[in-house]
C-alpha cells in the first residue's frame, strides 16, 4: 500500500499492532535518458520496484508502506542535459536522515531504500545514509545492486555497465509505463556499447565523457515488456530479502 494514499489512522492501527511496520521509500532522480525515455524514469523504475516488494512483504505476513518518491537526488553526470536536476548529496543525505527519525520515532521497524539511480555519488551517499540511520537505532534494508554479487541477478547489459537508459531500463520503463517510451526515437537508436562503470572508474565526470553524447549506454531497442517484468521481479525479490535480513539483524 502507498502511504501516500492511506489516511493517517491506517499508519497508526498498522503500528499500534505490535508487529513490525516496514516503510520502503523509492529512490530515483530527474535525469536525462536518452532521447526515448522520461526524465523520470529512475522515479518510475524505483516505484515499480518498491510496489511489488511491498505486494510480495505482505503475502510472507509483514506490513509494508511505500513512501513517496525521493524523486531529486545527485545527478551530475547528467547536468549538461536540459531537466535534469541535481542536488548536493549533503542535501539528498540530510533528506534521508530525517526522514528516518521521522519513522523511528513512529515505530516503524525499518527503512528500506528502493534505489536505481547509480550515479556513483548518489551510490555512495546512501552508503553512508544507510550506516547512519542503522546508528540511529532504525534497521535498514538497503540492496546495493551496483554490488557484484546483487548486480549479477540481473541483466547482462546491466553487469557488462553499458547501462544508462539502454535494454535494461527502457524495458523497465516499458512494463510499467509503456506510453512514456518514444518509440519512433527507441527503434532508431543504435547501440552505445561504452560502460559507464568503466569510464566511472577512470575517472570520467560526464555522459558525455562516459561516451555517451545522447545520454544513453547500452541497446534501448533490444528492450521488452517482458525482461522490464522479470528484471522488476527481481529487484522487488533483492529488497524484500533484505528487509527480511534487516529485521532478524534488528
Ligand atoms: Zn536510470
Amino acid at each position: 500500500m502507498k502511504l501516500g494514499d492511506a489516511p493517517w489512522t491506517a499508519i497508526r492501527d498498522a503500528l499500534a499492532t505490535g508487529e513490525p511496520v516496514v516503510a520502503i521509500l523509492p529512490c530515483g532522480a530527474v535525469e536525462a535518458h536518452g532521447p526515448h525515455l522520461p526524465l523520470a524514469t529512475d522515479v518510475i523504475i524505483s516505484d515499480g520496484m518498491a510496489d511489488r516488494a511491498a505486494a510480495m512483504l505482505e503475502t510472507q505476513g509483514i506490513r509494508a508502506f511505500v513512501l513517496p518518491a525521493l524523486a531529486f537526488a545527485p545527478a551530475n553526470y547528467a547536468a549538461a542535459f536540459a531537466g535534469t536536476i541535481s542536488i548536493s548529496t549533503a542535501a539528498a543525505k540530510a533528506v534521508l536522515i530525517d526522514i528516518a527519525k521521522s519513522l523511528r520515532e513512529q515505530g516503524f521497524a525499518c527503512l528500506a531504500i528502493a534505489n536505481s539511480h547509480f550515479d556513483p555519488a548518489n551510490v555512495a551517499m546512501l552508503r553512508e545514509a544507510a550506516a547512519e540511520i542503522g546508528a540511529l537505532g532504525l534497521a535498514v534494508a538497503y540492496p546495493d545492486f551496483t554490488r557484484r554479487a546483487l548486480a549479477s541477478r540481473l541483466t547482462e547489459e546491466f553487469v557488462s555497465g553499458a547501462c544508462h537508459a539502454g535494454q535494461f531500463e527502457t524495458s523497465l520503463v516499458m512494463a510499467d509505463r509503456p506510453e512514456l517510451v518514444d518509440e519512433s526515437r527507441r527503434s532508431a537508436l543504435e547501440e552505445n556499447p561504452s560502460s559507464l562503470v568503466e569510464a566511472f572508474a577512470r575517472g570520467a565526470t560526464s555522459f558525455a565523457e562516459a561516451g555517451g553524447p545522447h545520454a544513453y549506454f547500452g541497446a534501448p531497442r533490444s528492450a521488452t515488456a517482458a525482461e522490464g517484468e522479470q528484471s522488476f521481479e527481481r529487484m522487488a525479490e533483492a529488497l524484500a530479502n533484505a528487509v527480511h535480513e534487516a529485521l532478524a539483524l534488528a
